[in-house]
């Protein structure tokens, strides 16, 4: 997937003088925004988080936007006696390396999708096209039947075939980038990045997509009314989409997401057998990781199914020997569960629901037990409480006893920060529903690939949740082993660029904002709540029961639900209680309405 983009910008643009002549071109605005803002927020919300300015003429223009957006502006000193292509090959140093890249002309006034095409193509370098139009200074594509690039002419008698015409947005890969700056240094210097593309086409393929979108590039007057007054409300009625009523969801997920990651769901029916969906994939696996660990040492396993689904291929494919499991809630009883139904030998430590763990005892237990250890398994944030387990220092006792830690994070990942490694994490497994805002129906395993590595001589323990059967699969063929949630996984995409727009420490500060709102409400109800702050996730929050006598929770459920707020039942044993969770795309405000609408209920049952 592409990260990067490159906006040449460094022209001058003259054509353009007689009605814009303060500022660069790609400064003039429609409906109040410049279009090369526009450009710039639409290649972030699509997930482009290196974005390169090639800039000359009025420069300081483009450095101001510095203080907003978060682009890096290189400058083409010779911008006034050389075209695109130079301009393009001085940003060759400032790329990631080994990375795609897109490339944009700076002129261009746009729909979303006209990326969504260039970015999604199965192709490694293409260039965007469309029928071919008649707003004036078109660049006709010649091409082979195969849809490779032959030619490009703004003449059309150059060209045996026109039936398409370049927008402006392209992607080149890394390999075909390096080729493109060497090719710059071979044609003369006014030549333009198309000149480059047409010469790189001479023995590398560069594809043609062509989609019908609306988009023009503003160079004169007359483009410029024209974009304004056709392209313009075009665009914004193709973008305009409904709100999606917003339910307040204060169960621990599925939690609630925003409407781009919903509507994210909404592509073309697509195989996930096709290149471009492996692409996405890969680009999933490698985000998911980076959240808590390096691609080198670590890698995703992407698994169809539930929370439940990650944590049970995660036990059955990778115990070796006996297993210590660390047991203080629900989830640390499904562990066991797991591996009793697997008849995986197990010893469990069961400590209480509300307390901290206590490390004496874990230590003691394992020196007990060492020879037939090989790993321990426990919950990280136990959801059944909010109970937050130290799994640093299980850590720790892993590493001075050489055993494998193995992680149900399902409920902390995406908000709690991990660091796999300096934890001595070698598997973790989580789900993309709840913190990270994601669809239900995939979760993940993340895995030590060196610990993973052993468990490939492992016998198989089931068929479907074989966790290297996954893995393998993903990695010699790009694709998962069974039919994938197609739409989930797209969700999941716009999910992970979301989260990484917010990173996961703020992430964690909002929802530890909607957290303190809660505590503050229902201390002013006088509703006790059951784990020390000390200790507490702050993602979810055990409340016990009103004792007021005409109380019933389906009746204080029903109330809320009416009220666009959904609450949870009570998961522990005989203790009467209640859970709300802050996690999801909730603000303190939300938390403060459901404040009132609980304070409203208690007094009408008074
Ligand atoms: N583990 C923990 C800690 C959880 O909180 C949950 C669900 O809330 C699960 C496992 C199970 O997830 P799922 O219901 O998605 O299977
Ligand atoms: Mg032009
Ligand atoms: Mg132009």
């Amino acid at each position: 997937m592409i990260k990067q983009a490159i906006i040449l910008a460094a022209g001058m643009g003259s054509r353009l003088a007689a009605l814009h002549d303060k500022a660069p071109k790609s400064f003039i605005t429609i409906e109040e925004t410049p279009i090369i803002i526009r450009s710039i927020e639409l290649l972030l919300s699509v997930g482009i988080d290196h974005i390169l300015i090639g800039v000359g003429h009025k420069k300081e223009f483009f450095e101001s936007l510095k203080n907003k957006y978060p682009i890096t502006c290189i400058e083409n000193p010779a911008y006034a006696s050389t075209g695109s292509l130079a301009t393009l090959a001085v940003c060759q140093n400032s790329l990631r390396k080994n990375e795609p890249v897109l490339l944009l002309e700076s002129d261009l006034l746009y729909e979303k999708q006209a990326l969504m095409n260039t970015i999604d193509s199965p192709y490694e370098t293409c260039v965007l096209s469309c029928p071919v139009t008649t707003f004036g200074d078109e660049v006709y594509i010649q091409r082979t039947y195969k849809n490779t690039l032959i030619n490009m002419s703004k003449k059309q008698e150059d060209l045996e075939e026109t039936s398409s015409v370049l927008v402006g947005i392209n992607k080149i890969s890394a390999n075909h980038f390096e080729k493109l700056c060497n090719i710059s240094k071979q044609l003369t210097p006014e030549k333009h990045y198309e000149d480059g593309l047409v010469t790189l086409a001479q023995s590398e393929p560069v594809h043609v997509i062509k989609r019908d979108i609306t988009w023009c590039e503003i160079d004169t007057p007359e483009h410029y009314h024209f974009a304004s007054s056709i392209i313009w409300p075009e665009i914004k009625k193709k973008e305009t989409v409904p709100n999606i009523p917003r339910n307040i969801l204060l169960n621990p997920g599925p939690a609630t997401t925003t409407d781009t990651v919903k509507y994210a769901q909404v592509v073309p029916d697509i195989c996930p057998r096709e290149a471009e969906f492996g692409d996405i994939l890969t680009s999933i696996r490698n985000d998911l990781t980076n959240l808590c660990a390096h691609t080198e040492t670590h890698t995703t396993v992407l698994i169809g199914g539930s929370g439940t689904a990650a944590v049970d291929a995660m036990l059955s494919s990778v115990i070796s020997r006996t297993a210590l499991v660390i047991s203080n809630g629900a989830y640390g009883k499904r562990m066991e569960e797991i591996l009793k139904t697997y008849n995986i030998p197990y010893i469990v430590i069961h400590s209480e629901p509300t307390e901290p763990l206590n490390i004496k005892i874990i230590e003691a237990e394992i020196i007990k037990h060492h020879a037939d250890l090989s790993h321990i398994c426990m919950v990280h944030h136990e959801t059944t409480t909010g109970l937050l387990n130290p799994i640093e220092k299980i850590g720790e006792l892993c590493q001075t006893y050489k055993l494998s830690l193995c992680i149900d994070a399902v409920s902390s990942f995406g908000a709690i920060p991990i660091d796999m490694a300096a934890m001595n994490v070698d598997f973790l497994a989580s789900t993309a529903n709840k913190n990270i805002q994601g669809m239900a129906g995939l979760a993940f395993v993340i895995a030590n690939k060196k610990a993973l590595q052993v468990t490939k001589e492992l016998p198989a323990k089931n068929y479907y949740l074989h966790l290297w059967s996954h893995y393998d699969s993903l990695e010699k063929t790009k694709q998962t082993r069974f039919t994938p949630p197609v739409q989930t996984i797209y969700a999941l995409r716009q999910a992970l660029i979301e989260l990484k727009q917010e990173g996961v420490e703020n992430r964690y500060r909002r929802y530890i904002s909607c957290w303190e709102t809660l505590m503050t409400g229902l201390n002013s109800l006088n509703l006790k709540t059951l784990v020390e702050k000390e200790h507490h996730g702050k993602l979810i929050t055990t409340i016990l029961e009103p004792t007021l006598p005409n109380y019933n929770f389906q009746d204080m459920h029903g109330y809320l639900y009416d009220r666009g707020f959904t609450i949870y039942p009570g998961k522990l044993g005989n203790n009467h209680t209640f859970r709300i969770s802050n996690i999801g795309e909730l603000h303190s405000k939300d938390i403060a309405l459901f404040i009132d609408a609980l304070k409203n209920y208690l007094s009408i049952i008074q």
